[in-house]
């Protein structure tokens, strides 16, 4: 079925897409052929599945779709472009990545599928296992609450919580269990390998013609490391892609520039997508990045809430967390990295609608 995986610690390789870490404990990773990429192989459809020759493992009659991806790339302003991706079916970009773990495995399943996560892969995967009649099952800490768990639980999903720390809860999610498939969005190649379709899409939208730079918002990697890949596969000339942190959760940052990273006590943040401290591809999101001539970048709070303000005020309401691209662009910007006539794509992630009610009262009490 043309699916081969590689571990890019020790090189050994599986072709079963059940697997998602190697036997020596790494991540495993979906590699492409640099340049490889041919718009003959494009499909007339208007959904990320007009890509579907990319993906050779999937097979078309497994499709699993809500109508994800193709979604608008909006020109805000006269260099800047925002790829609105917080409009798919279940509000955040993530669904690329469950439509194509979902499809690729959906024949193997014989039990139930599970993902850890209380945010927007949860509610992803959630969906699509619903939308292709699997059992799911989503991990999440023990004393979360909000609108993501509310439509994790609608889709169906059976929702466990796990006391102790997040890696608890990863932990739980993977233990092998009778009729237990696996999907995590932070660990699986699969998951992660379906968000290549959003540098296609990019870059199809701007008539084929690369932009200069694609500001991403960067938690576990999975959306940066499918961006990279894509870009790799369509080949030169690259975008400089940037990695979006906050200063309270910034491991990539800091692993990325060779600085010490301890996140504080409390990981207090509007962007509260942006929160996993150890990501398990922050190895690979490092080597990537410098491979494909990428950079780093990260804001505080203030330019966060103003980038959120900016865009809404602009008609897009977003999660605080895809402001982060904004606001790494507007301070780029102002410090002079980036070259007048540089064309910017930034990536919204996740709808405005999903965010604490508690998140969006303090940013709208803060307004001036
Ligand atoms: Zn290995």
């Amino acid at each position: 079925m043309g699916y081969v995986a590689r571990c890019p610690s020790c090189g050994r390789e599986y072709d079963d897409p059940l697997r998602f870490r190697c036997d020596c404990g790494s991540p495993l990773d979906i590699p492409v052929q640099p340049g490889e990429f041919r718009r003959e192989g494009v499909v007339d459809t208007p959904s990320m599945w007009r890509y579907v020759n990319f993906f050779p493992y999937v097979e078309k009659r497994n499709i699993v779709s809500l109508g994800e991806g193709w979604t608008p790339l909006l020109r805000f302003e006269s260099n800047a472009y925002v790829k609105m991706d917080f409009l798919n079916p279940t509000g955040s970009f993530k669904d690329r990545g469950a439509s194509t773990i979902i499809s690729a495995i959906r024949d193997r399943v014989t039990g139930f599928i599970s993902e850890d996560s209380s945010g927007n892969a949860g509610a992803s995967t959630a969906a699509y296992a619903a939308r292709a009649g699997i059992k799911a099952r989503i991990y999440v800490p023990a004393n979360i609450s909000g609108h993501k768990i509310d439509q994790i639980m609608a889709y169906g999903a059976e929702l466990v919580r796990v006391e102790g720390s997040r890696e608890e809860v990863s932990k739980e999610a993977m233990r092998p269990e009778q009729g237990k498939v696996y999907v995590g969005h932070a660990w699986h190649p699969v998951f992660r390998d379906g968000m290549r379709t959003l540098a296609y899409e990019i870059v199809e939208q701007l008539g084929w013609n690369p932009p200069d730079r694609i500001y991403v918002p960067v938690s576990s990697g999975t959306g940066l490391l499918g961006i990279l890949e894509g870009l790799k596969h369509l080949g030169e000339p690259f975008p400089e892609v940037v990695a979006c942190q906050t200063e309270v959760v910034s491991p990539l940052y800091h692993r990325f520039r060779g600085e010490p990273y301890a996140p504080p006590e409390r990981l207090e943040t509007i962007a509260d997508a942006l929160i996993v401290t150890k990501p398990p591809l922050l190895d690979i999101m490092v080597e990537k990045l410098r491979e494909m001539r990428g950079s780093v970048e990260i804001v505080g709070e203030g330019e966060i809430a103003d980038a959120f303000h900016e865009l809404a005020g602009r008609g897009i309401f977003v999660e605080p967390t895809s402001a982060v691209s904004l606001a790494c662009y507007r301070k780029q910007v102002e410090m002079g990295e980036v070259d007048r006539g540089d064309r910017a794509v930034l990536l919204l992630t996740g709808s405005g609608l999903k965010t604490k009610p508690s998140i969006i009262k303090r940013l709208l009490a803060g307004r001036n």
